[in-house]
């Protein structure tokens, strides 16, 4: 008897070590409450021992040291095989969004099993289930900075926002996924009589800017696929589409900012989207079951899609990466934009507070498209001055590609004078708009001791947008920055271009 429990029991600890499968803690949870930071922590490192497959690292920490877990999946050594296409997954940027977290912790141990393993023969994928980890503990949207993650990938002050990017600018992925909640439950939606219900919504990117087959591919491509997807597997699903109720507010596609997770992906011609589910009523846990397994059903229809579009997409996008890699002249950059009806009426599916039931509405006001209401040509690049500090902080922190700069009889510096500091509608929001004049320098000031930050980079389009006095998409539209734009004195960023 003895002889035989000192046998088993090895054996036991064995096989609990190394061969139990890891349960997702939502699931241990029963779902009764959000995954702590602990719990998410112990999980993905059991998770780690479990398979070859996983390689688990840290990427960073967030504001009050908690770490960024950044999950590796390759069947061979990650980004090696330069036949594969790389795929990111983020979630959780805020932290009252729990069931991204919890669908990507459950695709994370899913993904194990040797139904999926096929992905990986054409993906090498990376999820981050928390970016906002401090945002999560107090089940609040912003960082333990009081910052907005998903409004910082334009000025990236925060260490989230700073590890996500060092970590794309690493891989370069082809393919990025942001995941989010939406909470349909307000106050002026109440009053309307109809709230929006659907289980996963979808976003692709509408910067005018981002290529125009890369946004095709997205919108006739991917978002039927994944509607389609989410619905066969029992999920209600429709475009992301902010706004309303109708007869209060227009109906649009989300921002055209690139501040974004989707969008300041998108702006280096990524094919990349970003994912809502539903928020439960009062940030609650309420329907978190549910919430989860669509969330993890919507990441798992992405990668579906991208392994039988593996060729296609990889393809398409480094096509289209290669015109943001060389200067090419005569190009239009739109730096001011705005929401444009397409003529055709939307059909939103709605579910009525009186009667309980499914609806659909249709909506009179809906602006699907962008039109640009001002262009400028794409400049060869720009100059820093060496002394603004928190310019030259800023591209650092952007990584920007820096050459040396030297005058040459084929270029031509521009300044920009700033005439009056006017206003512009952002979305419903005022942003400052500049009135300016540009004139020619025939030489550089001496002692500034300038950064040349050429546009021909991957970030090339980013840059414009940001360092444009008249972008409302700038720089100058954050509080950090307004000082740049003062009345009568000229713009501090030198402007280069082709003679
Ligand atoms: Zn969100």
């Amino acid at each position: 008897m003895i002889k035989s429990i000192i046998f088993i029991l090895p054996l036991m600890l064995h096989g609990y070590l190394f061969s139990q499968e890891a349960i997702p803690p939502p699931v241990t949870n029963n779902f009764q409450k959000a995954t702590s930071y602990d719990e998410l922590s112990t999980f993905i490192n059991h998770l780690d021992k479990q398979s070859d497959l996983l390689k688990v690292e840290i990427a960073g920490q967030s504001v009050e040291g908690r770490n960024l877990y950044t999950l590796f999946f390759s069947s061979s050594e990650f980004a090696k095989d330069k036949s594969k296409i790389k795929v990111l997954i983020f979630a959780q940027q805020h932290g009252n969004e729990q069931s991204g977290k919890e669908g990507a912790l459950m695709l994370a141990s899913e993904l194990l099993k040797p139904e999926y393993r096929y992905l990986f023969d054409k993906i090498d994928l990376v999820v981050v289930p928390q970016v906002n980890p401090d945002g999560s503990e107090m089940n609040k949207r912003r960082n333990a900075n009081g910052k907005d993650l998903n409004r910082n990938h334009m000025i990236l002050t925060e260490p989230e926002t700073q590890t996500l990017h060092t970590l794309f600018n690493r891989y370069l992925f082809e393919v990025t996924l942001d995941v989010h909640e939406y909470s349909p439950y307000g106050e002026s939606w109440k009053k309307y009589g109809y709230r929006k219900n659907a289980d996963i919504t979808l976003g692709s990117t509408t910067n005018t800017n981002i290529s125009k087959n890369i946004r095709e591919l997205s919108d006739n491509g991917y978002l039927p696929f994944i509607l389609k997807y989410l619905s066969d597997s029992q999920f209600s699903s429709f475009t992301y589409s902010p706004g309303g109720p109708p007869g209060e507010e227009y109906i649009r596609h989300s921002t055209f900012d690139v501040n974004d997770g989707r969008q300041s992906f998108g702006i280096q011609n990524t094919f990349s989207f970003i994912q809502e589910g539903m928020n439960g009523k009062d940030d609650s846990i309420e329907n978190l079951k549910r919430r989860a397994e669509g969330q993890m059903t919507g990441m798992r229809g992405l990668l579906e899609y991208v392994h039988g579009n593996k060729e296609k997409i990889k393809t398409l996008v480094w096509e289209e990466r290669k015109k943001l890699l060389a200067f090419t002249p005569g190009q239009d950059i739109s730096i001011q934009s705005v929401h444009v009806p397409s003529g055709k009426p939307l059909i939103l599916p709605l579910l009525s507070y009186s009667t309980g039931k499914d609806t659909l509405v249709k909506v009179k006001d809906y602006r699907p498209l962008v039109r640009s209401l001002l262009d400028v040509q794409k400049p060869l690049g720009y100059l820093i001055p060496g002394d603004c500090t928190i310019l030259v902080d800023w591209a650092k922190r952007q990584s920007f590609e820096q050459l040396p700069f030297k005058i040459d009889p084929g270029v031509q510096i521009g300044q920009y004078l700033i005439t009056a500091i006017d206003s512009i509608d952002f979305e419903g929001d005022i942003v400052v708009d500049a009135q300016v004049t540009l004139n020619e320098l025939k030489e550089l000031p001496a002692d500034k001791g300038f950064i040349y930050i050429p546009t021909a980079q991957l970030k090339g389009n980013l840059i414009i947008l940001a360092l444009e006095p008249r972008s409302m998409l700038g720089l100058v539209t954050y509080d950090k920055y307004a000082s740049l734009l003062k009345t009568g004195q000229p713009f501090p960023v030198l402007r280069i271009t082709k003679k």
